[in-house]
């Protein structure tokens, strides 16, 4: 089974994933980690990550090991993230790499839980259950100001809202696998939700496909 969760930034995609991926013994993959790896690769080799060439050849070879850089989840990591994310040849790069995941779990594993912005349209159209995890933008940046809080951060509202802002209009208009629910996904908006609701909203999702498959 394949459960592919797409949404923007902060809307709570992330921790549904994880949630669904240790109730049903599924694999996990953020999709998003795949991204921001390539993006501070560029910063790291002195290069901009909107330079084609550059960040193409960087998505190209990049390598597990990847994937556990320090400061992967701050913010620098996700503007690079989103300038690299809008260049064909770094999503043509970073395809394989997940629909081999989802499709063979490393783990071997029943079945694979995907997030980011495009699974269920482009990586995996034919995924079992698709959820749409959306939330306003205010409450999206005020639980990213939160989080950054918690983790002994800086943050100011105004400023989060702005890359909030700045990254969804980036990740909504691109050309090439823009953020958008697929025809046949589930919108969830948790804008009123807290996690323990969209999760059992998400489970009920799950186990009426499982019935019907
Ligand atoms: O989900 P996360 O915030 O980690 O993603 C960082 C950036 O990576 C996003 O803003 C988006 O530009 C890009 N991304 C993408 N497609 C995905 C996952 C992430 O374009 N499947």
């Amino acid at each position: 089974m394949i459960i592919a969760i797409d949404g923007p930034a902060a809307a709570g995609k992330g921790t549904l994933a994880r949630r669904l991926g240790e109730r049903l013994g599924f694999a996990l993959l953020d999709t998003g980690l795949l991204y921001r790896a390539v993006g501070m690769k560029c910063l790291a080799a002195g290069a901009d990550p909107g330079d084609e060439t550059a960040a193409t050849a960087i998505a190209r070879d990049l390598h597990t090991a990847d994937l556990d850089t320090p400061g992967l989840r701050g913010d620098e990591a996700a503007n690079a993230a989103s300038k690299v994310a809008v260049i064909p040849g770094v999503r043509a790069a970073l395809l394989d790499f997940q629909r081999q995941f989802a499709a063979y779990p490393p783990g071997r594993e029943p079945g694979a839980v995907l997030d980011g912005r495009d699974i269920g349209t482009v990586v995996c159209p034919g995924a079992d259950v698709k959820l749409f995890v959306t939330a306003s933008a205010e409450v999206r940046a005020q639980r990213r100001v939160k989080e950054l809080r918690e983790r002994g951060l800086d943050a100011i509202y105004a400023r989060v809202l702005q890359d909030m802002k700045e990254r969804d209009a980036r990740d909504s208009s691109r050309a090439v696998a823009p953020l958008a629910p697929a025809d046949d996904a589930v919108v969830l908006d948790t804008s009123d939700l807290d996690a323990d609701a969209v999760f059992e909203a998400a489970m009920r999702i799950v186990t009426s496909r499982n019935r019907e498959g």
